[in-house]
Order: structure tokens, then sequence, then C-alpha cells
């Protein structure tokens, strides 16, 4: 009886630890500007087969990703090629935050976007500019795989 206690443990803390490890992170982003009230769903960092380059397109008004393979993922799909990581366009510091971010090209326009990697690294609402864009408390957060 303790033996299987032990088991089913170690099960449980690999599990989360493997989820932490692989999984992109979604959230549910709300603007308190009640004129505006944007909510879109934003996920950060890429899953266990892909990574991903995530940022708002200025140009779409859109929130755009880029994704390409996981170096040495596992491959369930063997006749598909992996996709290169894409060459972005710029490499800037950003002042508000202190670090470098990359620039890409958006997928979906002649536009580009400076990626995002955190929740924290947004504070306007890209929609009406205003502060106050934050993760809503009541919905709940999403693990990507
Ligand atoms: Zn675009
Ligand atoms: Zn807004």
């Amino acid at each position: 009886m303790f033996e299987r206690k032990k088991v089913t443990a170690v099960v449980i803390v690999l599990s989360a630890a493997s989820m932490f490890a692989l999984a992109g992170d979604g959230f549910v982003f709300k603007c308190q500007n009640k004129e505006c009230g944007f909510r879109p769903t934003i996920i950060f960092g890429g899953g266990m087969l892909f990574e991903q380059a995530m940022g708002w397109c200025h140009q779409c008004k859109a929130f755009r990703t880029v994704q390409w393979s996981r170096p040495g993922s596992p491959n369930i799909n063997p006749g598909a090629k992996p996709i290169p990581q894409p060459k972005p366009l710029a490499e800037v510091w950003v002042p508000a935050i202190g670090q470098t971010r990359r620039i890409y090209k958006c997928p979906k326009c002649e536009g580009s976007f400076m990626e995002i990697r955190k929740p924290e690294e947004l504070c306007c609402c890209p929609k009406c500019s205003k502060p106050g864009f934050k993760v809503d408390p009541n919905a709940p957060r999403l693990a990507v795989d």
C-alpha cells in the first residue's frame, strides 16, 4: 500500500514538471478601458514540438505568431520536414524592459511585429493604447502543447 502511494506521487510530480518545461502558456487578457474591452487569448512560448515568437502587428491590428520546429523535438510525423526558424528582420534593445527583442515579418501582411515573451511585457492595450491591459483574473490559464 505504501509503495503504491509513492509511485503515484512521482507520476504527478513528473507530469507537472514536463508541462512547465514543454508547454506554452496561454492567458486571457482584458483591457480595463470600458469603451474598448479588448479581450484576446495570448499564447506565450512554444509547445513540445515547436517554438514561437508572438507580437502585435500594428498594421493588421492583431496578435501574430511565427512558429518553427523545436530543435531535437520528437518527430511524430516522419514525413513532415522541420520548419526552420525565420530570420528576424532586426534585433533591438528595448528601453522599457532593458532587454533585446527580435522583430519578425508579420505572416499575414507586409508589416512586422516585435516579439513579446512574457505577460508582464504588456501594459498598454494594443487597440486603444490605454494603460490597464491585464490578465483577466476570472479566466482560466491554458497550457498549450
Ligand atoms: Zn500584419
Ligand atoms: Zn483597449
